[in-house]
């Protein structure tokens, strides 16, 4: 089986205050595990429940029925082996997904397993519906062809006498990638199916709100219908099956109300700047300040989490309550802001004429304390938070009708539909069950 998409750090404030929920997987208890054709490779901590899962379903119960002949030692052995194959086959699924985006020129920043499955992170959408029908449909294809691989790896084992062993493996595995590829093009998003809908909607309407909507509404049915489904088996005696399949379907239905309001988000942002939204002339902290005084001066008596820094009239960078935190308390008489800021080169930096959604992106990618320093030519013209983005884009949302204003405002400023970086990340996750 298969699903799809989840992000991390601050960008997750705008888009929860958006209405969006975060309730998704993955987010800072990840290990890092390596790295496989420059793609950084990590699992969360909830994988680990599904690894034992897997394992314990198919040397107990799976291979035991269907091999009966061997012995538990020989199941145990064939379980191993065919947990891990069923991984590394999640991996190539969210691997083909990264390397399509990446001949996209769309960032991937890694590739995550986790509970459901896998899913390889990107920091924006496809800009065109070509690109997005060739991202997400090469996964389900990359999960067809190694169901054929292993389907004829069956036949060998069995054509030359190898024992049953191997050619039940080779079978299982055949039979869950080909399982992954038939639940991955189900027309819902976030699944890869969802996509592919979505990319031939937008494709034949040009309008890609419509065609989020409607592939995001196909998601929502889906995990409901997955949900049904699930309490049915749970009922008619399957417990665990029946709670993993409603859970999964649960997890499908947040992840597509979630991707709508990522749209929604982008759609309402597009055509404004960054000029628009600053807050112009910001208040600035000499780097000699001690913390103490920062504290006592400007966090305690004004709103703002966050200020530029400058060293001799100099821009050097930007000191936020996180910074602060990580200070222990002891040392803010003597450390000075310049030793807990983030220094210029960490922040995100942008022009005043930078559009508003690339400016997301980059606050997205970034995660620096969720706030965008504008310079315009060298000065500091004005800082953009996270949160003033949330509130505008929370009044926005009621005030002005979906859709029709991209295109309204592309009139005025030049951009309308079409531009680059859509409905927020890109994700692609798989979902896979014993
Ligand atoms: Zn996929």
């Amino acid at each position: 089986m298969t699903i799809g998409g989840k992000d991390r750090g601050d960008p997750a404030k705008v888009r929860s205050a958006s209405g969006g929920r975060s309730a998704v997987a993955a987010r800072g208890s990840r290990l890092r595990l390596g790295s496989i054709l420059g793609f950084e490779i990590d699992i969360d901590h909830s994988w680990f429940v599904i690894l034992f899962l897997v394992f314990w379903s198919l040397s107990r119960v799976i291979f035991p029925e269907r091999a009966p002949a061997l012995g538990t030692g020989t199941h145990a052995l064939m379980g191993m082996v065919a947990t891990v194959l069923f991984f590394a086959s999640l991996l190539a699924h969210e691997l083909s997904h990264a390397l399509v985006s990446r001949a996209k020129s769309i960032p991937v920043e890694g590739i995550t397993l986790f509970i459901f499955g896998g899913m390889a992170r990107t920091t924006r959408e496809p800009d065109t519906p070509r690109d997005e029908l060739l991202i997400a449909g090469v996964g389900p294809l990359m999960s067809l062809a190694l169901a054929g691989l292993f389907w004829a790896l069956g036949r060998v084992a069995t054509g030359v006498g190898a024992g049953p062993a191997i050619a039940t493996v080779a079978d299982y595995l055949a039979l869950i990638n080909f399982a992954l590829a038939v639940f991955n093009m189900l027309p819902g998003f976030p699944l890869d199916g969802g996509r592919v809908f979505r990319a031939l909607v937008w494709g034949a309407t040009g309008d890609r709100t419509t065609a989020t909507r409607w592939a995001s509404n196909g998601g929502r049915w889906i995990g409901t219908f997955l949900m049904v489904l699930g309490g049915l088996q749970a009922l008619a005696g399957a417990p665990l099956g029946g709670l993993w399949l409603a859970f999964i379907g649960w997890f499908l239905r947040s992840l597509a109300q979630m991707a709508y309001q990522q749209h929604v988000v982008h759609d309402l942002l597009s055509g404004y700047v960054a000029g628009d939204f600053m807050s112009r002339d910001p208040v600035v902290i000499d780097a000699g300040v001690s913390l103490e005084v920062l504290v006592a001066d400007h966090f305690m008596r004004a709103r703002y989490g966050g200020y530029p820094v400058v060293d001799g009239g100099v821009l050097v960078g930007l000191v936020t309550l996180e910074d602060v935190k990580a200070v222990p308390r002891a040392r803010w008489a003597s450390a000075t802001v310049g030793d807990a800021m983030t220094p210029l080169a960490g922040c995100v930096t942008l022009p005043p004429d930078a559009e508003m959604t690339a400016v997301l992106e980059a606050m997205s990618a970034a995660g620096a304390g969720g706030r965008a320093l504008v310079m315009d030519g060298g000065r500091l013209a004005g800082i953009i938070s996270a949160s003033d983005i949330a509130r505008w884009v929370q009044r926005a949302q009621w005030m002005l009708p979906i859709g029709a204003r991209s295109s309204a405002r592309g009139n005025r400023i030049g951009s309308g539909h079409g531009e680059p970086g859509g409905g927020g990340r890109g994700d692609h996750v798989g979902v896979g069950r014993p």
